[in-house]
């Protein structure tokens, strides 16, 4: 699955790396982004496989201002 994360959209509050840790990051004072090994060209696009989905799509569920994109 697919992740897209809307940086100019993200206002840091940090919902998506306590939700779901193992695929995103959010450092004080900075934008979310998916953990490196997830990474898919840029900090803002990953890729996880099914044993993450769940937790990536409820993170991006979590996300006040819908920054976070789960398409495929
Ligand atoms: S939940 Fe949304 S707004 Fe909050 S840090 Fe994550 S991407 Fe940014």
């Amino acid at each position: 699955m697919r992740i897209h994360i809307d940086q100019d959209e993200c206002i840091e509050c940090g919902l998506c790396a306590s939700t779901c840790p193992d695929v995103f990051e959010q450092n004080e004072g900075q934008k979310a982004n998916i953990v490196k090994c997830y990474q898919l060209g840029g900090a803002s696009d990953g890729e996880v496989g099914e044993p993450l989905q769940k937790c990536a799509e409820e993170a991006a569920a979590s996300c006040p201002v819908e920054a976070i994109d789960t398409g495929d």
